[in-house]
């Protein structure tokens, strides 16, 4: 359990009476409410419940209705847990910050038109790294005064496109400066420009995906904080709206948060003493969700309280007057909403060892389990509450021996064609998926009040050959 920083803690809001089996815990009661207003604490989306067949239902669809009509694998995104979140995020923002907000969803979770069309309409922004990023949230909807590009290694392209639609653009270090004071000069205003620097807090998450200390490839080291801010007060091009840090991903602890609000309020006093109006302050993202029932992460308010709190009186104390205070959630504000279908295939018992059950997908719709060691919940979908009949291996269909989405994860019999359903995969499933083995990448369906939308068609085997080429001399003899 690499992948998360949280005590092994018994999960608090959940009934330990009846001891449900392990796979099951603290999904009960498949009920909204369980925390609807802090999805992030779930294990299941809002919606999930139980029919009267015993079957399991999310956003008003039967989850083997859809696996049936849509194939499998198949990422099923909840629309009210993510409508849930957003509100969470802007409500906490409004309720516990004093000054202006705004959240900005973190595309790199999910990116899709569908999506940043919906946190769009809730009124949030958005974050992207990359050309391919950025035209889905425009062409998704996403305002540009609401999308922020970021990167440490942003190409001419990248930026010209940014520049193009006035897209705020977050400096990651010197040759962003270059490439814009090339670019930029004699456009019609300048460039809104958000500053990252590596604020130095330490947090307890997995290695790959801390980026606050100082050994990050992201952002300004704190020694050349100043000298690019005392550059940008001389370039006409460039208006600092503010500045940016992100500590990482999957954090449980609140601290490290509360640490950041403090060393960012001195570098907004370092910018405004130099000049620059710096009315932004935007902390990142980094609360983390609910895997397993052990997972014990604060609730977005708690989170947004802790960092809204911080900001404020730190810049009180600095007599600071109060930045626009933006963050930047990926995973908590998708993660939820998500749950995969996967139909259950081969078996292979290896008498006293384990008993290995293959499903139709893998590292390749979901590279978590193979990159972090992450775990998840999983249950069959046609009896999610049925008592476990033993311990079982869930393998990929990819040619690796390490291609394990759930290793020993209690289950009644998964018998062959029976759909598992593995929850919180809404975020960095879909938008890390690849192409291994040539394995086609999954269809999203969006489901609400019983209706379900594919917003992400699925790849056809044919359409990766899309981009083959045979040079003359290899052609085949006919
Ligand atoms: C990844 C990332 C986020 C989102 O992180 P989550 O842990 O998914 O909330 C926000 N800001 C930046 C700069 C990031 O790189």
């Amino acid at each position: 359990m690499v992948s998360t920083s949280a005590p092994d803690s018994a999960p608090s809001g959940f009934a330990g009476v009846g001891a449900p089996p392990e796979a099951v815990q603290g999904l009960e009661p498949f009920e909204p409410g369980v925390d609807a207003t802090s999805p992030n604490r779930n294990l299941a989306p809002i919606t999930t419940t139980v029919d009267q067949e015993g079957s399991l239902v999310v956003g008003g669809c039967r989850l083997e209705d859809l696996a049936r009509t849509y194939g499998t694998p198949l990422y099923v995104l909840d629309e009210a847990t993510l409508r849930a979140t957003c509100r969470a995020y802007r409500q906490a923002l409004e309720t516990f910050y004093p000054g202006p907000s705004l959240a900005l969803y973190a595309s790199k979770a999910n990116s899709s038109l569908a999506l940043t069309a919906l946190v769009a309409s809730e009124g949030l922004g958005l974050d992207a790294v990359s050309a391919g990023e950025l035209l889905t949230a425009l062409q998704g909807g996403m305002p540009p005064e609401r999308i922020v590009l970021h990167g440490n290694n942003k190409s001419e392209e990248e930026l010209e496109l940014a520049l193009a639609h006035s897209v705020t653009v977050v400096l990651d270090n010197w040759q962003d400066v270059e490439i814009l004071s090339r670019i930029a000069p004699g456009r019609r205003s300048p460039v809104r420009l958000l500053v990252r620097f590596t604020p130095g807090i330490e947090c307890h998450t997995h290695e790959y995906i801390r980026t606050g200390h100082l050994d990050s490839k992201f952002g300004f080291d704190p020694d050349q904080l100043e000298p690019v801010l005392r550059h940008l007060a001389g370039c006409r091009w460039a208006w600092l709206d503010g500045l940016h840090a992100h500590i990482g991903s999957q954090i449980f602890e609140l601290d490290p948060h509360r640490d950041l609000a403090g060393v960012m309020a001195d570098a907004l006093g370092l910018a405004r003493s130099l000049g620059h109006p710096c009315s932004d302050l935007n902390v990142g993202g980094g609360l983390g969700i609910r895997y397993v029932a052990s997972d014990d992460p604060p609730t977005i308010d708690q989170w947004v309280r802790t960092v809204a709190e911080a900001v404020a009186t730190a810049c009180e104390e600095r007599g600071l007057s109060l930045p626009r205070l933006l963050c930047e959630p990926g995973r908590s504000l998708v993660a939820t909403a998500g749950v995969t279908l996967y139909t259950v295939g081969s078996r292979k018992e290896i008498p006293g060892i384990r008993t290995y059950v293959s499903i139709d997908g893998g590292m390749s719709d979901n590279p978590r389990p193979i990159t972090y060691q992450s775990r998840y919940t999983a249950v069959l979908a046609d009896q999610p509450l049925a008592a476990a009949d033993g311990s079982f291996t869930v393998a990929g269909k990819h040619c690796e021996s390490g291609d394990v989405l759930l290793p020993d994860i209690a289950l009644p019999q998964p018998t062959n064609g029976a759909v598992l359903a593995v929850f919180a995969t809404g975020a960095y499933n879909a938008s890390m998926a690849s192409n291994y083995n040539r394995i086609p990448r999954p269809a999203t369906v969006l489901v609400h009040g019983g209706e379900a939308e594919v917003v992400q068609r699925r790849e056809q085997p044919e359409e990766l050959l899309r981009y083959d080429l045979l040079p003359p001399h290899l052609q085949p003899i006919s």
